[in-house]
């Protein structure tokens, strides 16, 4: 039988492909029929290596010491200024980005030899970019020392195969810097400062049931949208009940409907773009780099409420989005498709560095269904965060405010009725909350990993917007009505949901944002090897996610006033628990992706998923 060299959870110099380059990482585990051996990188990066691959970091040392004693070794060192200072201090991220980017700029590009060279010089900088400026003012000083030396173990390591490769390739180029480094050109130093990050050359496990189950998505999600849009205008709205019988396929398309949904989002677009409100920065991308988001979406709003009433004191009649509610979904779906596609054939011309690390599964059906290019934007125009939070979640509360009219039209009503109100009120809440605290999604799973494409784009537009008011739309033709103790009880529910929700949400985003913040200071944390820490008291010490815990608590409140004659109200609530579960089941995976062991230990401490002693 043959022995497994090295063992789960030992710590070793793993090659990183397609390099010469040895990192630190993590042994995850051994695959006897591949032979190979999953280990963990520093940075998260899960991959299978070779046992030729892996050394052990002692055998790893040995060698790196003894080529620093080489006397030739020392004397081509002190020729180059920048090597010293590369060496000597964490200076040295940008001045050795500097040097790498110089080498390259300087060799012949066409060379293969070259572009390897390329290749080793980039890889090698990952390791030191993980360390954020939020995150550096954590308190976990040994971790950050012990990235450090494995960083310079690396850089020395590397140095060794840069500058071998150099002399033997030189040519009529010259690889080394001649100039100390503040002689560095301009660009290159800035391009030194967000130092290129390591490809995305693996994909995250799939998820969503894989390539078949990505194409069960792509037809099963548009098919839903319709089955609840034409069971909600039944009589008797049972989901249990037999689809209703398809109606002809020009009932579909309404060319009024789809200019309205157009003029929307580009109303929608003209808000976000509009220099009023914060810029805030988003989380540090693999690069380093920290993208900029116009957190304007409370303006926009404020401003799409002002537009909604003077159209209606105008004479505008709303209730058109009642009667064509279809018409404007399949308008909006095809929007959806063009930008998804739009959104996967960009994907293909994307850096590495641009790209989420799922949605590379090479299959194109899959890439386009779970989206692969991490933040496309238009210049500064961020597609995925303008779907997210704007045309869909403020076109929501337009649609709820049509079917509160719908109602009182429909049913001769002075006023909507009380539970038209508070599913109005409860859902707007939710929105104006989501966007007042704008901010917070930029530490959300869809903004940091997700990639945009089908599912976000789809989910975006037209799931939220279509689907998220089916409430209301029950209403308008399913009055149901509440006794004041009744709405009082409902009223309390949502409350209670809204401040776990707000409360939770604003913690990790504050901690996140910056770790040691003096009001954070009584919260215990647990350290990774990423640099980053997990909060593991408060209120991510109740649950995993108490955050899903107060949304799911919302959710029953938004279906509480609709009664029980009906299970189609409270799809929004089935749903959702679904929802929530399997993305906390994404999360669970990721994270442990990322953190290995550190996670296991804050399961082991937070035992409980979602609801305390129960899930
Ligand atoms: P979270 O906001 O919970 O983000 C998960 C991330 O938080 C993890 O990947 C991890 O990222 C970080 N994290 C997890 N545990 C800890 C910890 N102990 N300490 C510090 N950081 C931690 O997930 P979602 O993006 O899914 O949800 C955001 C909100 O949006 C939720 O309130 C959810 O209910 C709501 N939502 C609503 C939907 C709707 O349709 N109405 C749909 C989806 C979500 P890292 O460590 O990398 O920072």
């Amino acid at each position: 039988m043959p022995t497994v060299k090295y063992q789960k959870g030992d710590t070793v110099m793993g090659r990183w492909p397609g390099s010469s380059l040895y990192y630190e990482v993590k042994v995850l585990g051994f695959k006897p029929r591949t032979q190979l051996y999953t280990v963990i990188y520093k940075d998260g990066t899960e991959l299978e290596l070779k046992e030729q691959d892996i050394k052990s970091v002692s055998g790893f040392q040995t060698r790196s010491r003894s080529r620093s004693r080489s006397p030739s070794r020392r004397r081509s060192r002190s020729r180059s200024p920048a090597r010293t200072t590369r060496r000597s201090s964490s200076r040295t991220t940008a001045a050795v980005a500097a040097t790498a980017v110089t080498a390259v700029t300087e060799s012949a590009p066409s060379s293969r030899r070259d572009s390897k060279l390329k290749d080793t010089v980039e890889v090698r900088l990952s390791p030191l970019q993980q360390t954020t400026p939020a995150e550096n003012s954590s308190n976990n000083k040994h971790e950050k020392k012990e990235e450090n030396n494995t960083a310079s173990k690396v850089i020395e390591e590397s140095e060794a195969k840069v500058e071998a490769e150099s002399e033997k390739n030189q040519g009529p180029y010259n690889l080394r810097r001649r100039k100390a480094d503040g002689d560095a050109k301009p660009e290159l130093l800035e391009k030194a400062k967000a130092p290129p990050a390591p490809a995305a050359i693996h994909s995250t496990p799939l998820d969503f049931g894989g390539k078949i189950g990505a194409y069960f998505w792509l037809l099963f999600l548009p098919a839903w949208v319709l089955f609840v849009i034409l069971q909600v205008n039944l009589k008797d709205p049972s989901l249990v009940n037999a689809p209703p019988p398809l109606p002809p396929l020009d009932a579909f398309w309404d060319a009024q409907a789809l200019g309205f949904v157009i003029l929307w989002i580009l109303f929608q677009a003209l808000l976000y773009i509009l220099p009023v409100g914060k810029l805030s920065e988003g989380m540090p991308l693999r690069s380093g780099e920290r993208l900029k988001y116009r957190t304007n979406g409370f303006f926009a709003i404020l401003v799409s409420a002002i537009v909604a009433a003077i159209a209606v004191l105008q004479g505008v009649d709303l209730t058109y989005i009642h009667s064509h509610f279809l018409q404007l979904a399949t308008a909006t779906f095809i929007i959806s498709v063009l930008l998804s596609i739009y959104l996967y054939v960009r994907s293909r011309y994307a850096s590495s560095a641009e790209l989420a690390l799922g949605g590379n599964s090479g299959n194109v059906v899959y890439d386009f269904f779970k989206g692969h290019e991490l933040n496309p934007r238009i210049k500064n125009f961020d597609l995925k965060f303008f779907c997210e939070m704007r045309p869909g979640l403020i076109g929501w509360c337009l649609i709820n405010f049509a079917m509160a009219l719908a109602e009182m039209k429909q049913q001769n009503l002075d006023a909507p009725s009380y539970a038209m109100i508070l599913v109005n009120l409860f859902q707007l809440l939710y929105v104006v909350d989501g966007l007042w605290n704008e901010e917070a999604i930029l530490t959300t799973m869809d903004l940091m990993h997700d990639g945009f494409g089908f599912m976000l784009a789809f989910g975006d537009l037209v799931w939220v917007p279509f689907t998220y008011t089916l409430q209301a739309y029950y209403l308008v033709s399913h009055p149901n009505s509440l006794s004041l103790p009744a709405v009082t009880a409902i009223v309390i529910l949502k409350l209670i949901g809204f401040y776990i929700f707000r409360k939770s949400n604003s913690e990790k985003n504050a901690f996140r944002r910056n770790p040691s913040d003096p009001k954070l200071s009584h919260l215990k944390t647990i350290p990774t090897a990423t640099g980053k820490s997990l909060l593991v008291s408060g209120w991510w010490g109740v649950v995993r996610h108490p955050n899903y815990l107060g949304d799911l608590i919302m959710a029953l409140a938004w279906s509480l006033p609709c009664g029980f004659s009906h299970l189609l109200p409270w799809y929004y609530m089935i749903y959702f628990i679904i929802l929530l579960v399997h993305r906390d089941s994404r999360d669970m995976s990721e994270c442990r992706r990322k953190y290995g062991s550190a996670w296991d230990e804050y399961c082991r401490t937070v035992r409980y998923r979602i609801i305390p002693r129960v899930y």
